[in-house]
């Protein structure tokens, strides 16, 4: 007899949901999930190493539930006058989405997000059993002071979800539509900054904002610029009232002592790690400037990915992108894939790839 999700007693609001599924294959060349495909540089790895290796003699006892030091090595690293009493971090920032919306959402309340966004950021919504309402963008992905205020008005949302810059099109987010979401609404203004340490050097981000705006929420991952998505550390920086309220929600000891001390090892060589940023950024200029000059239609970018259209059959390219030992990511965007940039060996092999298929098409 077959037993399968439909019969448990599962949510009512669950039911016929689809987990989130970027597909995990082991390929040469995976440009999929925006990850930095850099690996960390072996000098910082044997520190990481006994860092660990020193949290290991105390693991039998639990961890800092306050993660005291790595609080202070978030704010040293993200300056702009953060404070560590105004650093939240959890399990990746998807945790620490998670635990906002537990705290600030739930049952009988409204996240209004902009898409094409982050899948996670309704997943996690309707996860806590809050509602996700769609707000919609202006031509060319951008969202503009009246529109973000507009829709505020029209849905009149207990939390407002930004990305900037936004996954998966790139595109910056105007800090002027920040300011202007905040005043609109008496509600969380949440800012996913996962890929600010790809934007142009020197532009300002929504952490400029925080000061004498308690609702405003921004965040940020290691996963990406930090080349450490598999350790999981996210977080937020926010007015330390909103670290009380993600401490009445979250596990206690949720971070675990040996990813601590591994990302306050990496913190420590924050300049070694951040060292391929460049580099990302020049692969992700060159995917735009060749995918132009192959006739697709590259989006504007700040971020460690490429979104670009023209692509006559999305998941057609996507496939024999595969047979080549390269995945890339196929959102669903009519005409459009998704590709993040490599180290130039591997944006070499997706670019020649391409470039094949088009030809043979
Ligand atoms: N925010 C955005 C916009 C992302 O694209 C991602 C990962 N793809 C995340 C958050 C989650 O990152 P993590 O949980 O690894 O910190």
């Amino acid at each position: 007899m077959s037993f399968s999700l439909d019969d448990l007693p599962l949510r009512d609001d669950l039911r016929g949901l689809t987990p989130y599924g970027a597909p995990q294959k082991k390929v040469p060349v995976a440009l999929n999930v925006n990850e930095n495909t850099h690996p960390v540089p072996a000098d910082v790895a044997r520190d990481i190493v006994a860092s660990i290796a020193e949290a290991l003699h105390e693991v039998n006892r639990y961890p800092d539930r306050e993660f005291t030091a790595l609080r202070e090595a978030l704010a040293a690293y993200l300056g702009h006058g953060v404070t560590p009493e105004q650093i939240w971090a959890a399990n990746g920032s998807n945790e620490v989405i998670q635990q906002l919306l537990q705290a600030f959402g739930g049952p009988g309340r409204s996240v209004l997000g902009f898409p094409p966004t982050y899948s996670m950021h309704s997943i996690i919504t309707v996860g806590t059993g809050s509602t996700w309402v769609e707000g919609r963008r202006d031509e060319g992905f951008g969202i503009s002071p009246e529109t973000a205020v507009a829709e505020i008005e029209r849905v009149r949302p207990d939390i407002v979800f930004f990305c900037g810059p936004n996954n998966p099109t790139g595109t910056p987010l105007d800090l002027a539509t920040v300011e202007a979401a905040y005043d609109a609404t008496d509600g969380i203004v949440f800012v996913d900054e996962a890929y600010a340490e790809f934007m142009p050097p020197g532009q300002p981000t929504a952490l400029t904002l925080l000061e004498g705006r308690p609702r405003l929420v921004v965040s940020r991952t290691m996963s990406k610029a930090f080349a450490f998505a598999g350790a999981r550390v996210g977080y937020l920086a926010a007015h330390p009232a909103v670290a009380d309220a993600l401490r009445l929600v979250r596990l206690p000891y949720h971070l675990s002592s040996l990813t601590q001390a591994a990302a306050v090892a990496a913190l420590r060589h924050a300049d070694e790690m951040l060292a391929m940023v460049d580099d990302i950024r020049g692969q992700r200029d060159r995917i735009v400037r060749e995918l132009a000059a192959m006739g697709y239609e590259p989006w504007p970018t700040w971020s460690n990915f490429v979104l670009f259209g023209g692509v006559g059959d999305p998941s057609d390219v996507f496939e024999r992108l595969l047979e080549r030992g390269i995945i890339v990511r196929d959102l669903g965007i009519p005409g459009h894939l998704r590709v993040s940039a490599g180290t130039e060996a591997e944006t070499t092999a997706f670019l020649d790839a391409l470039r094949d298929i088009r030809l043979s098409s």
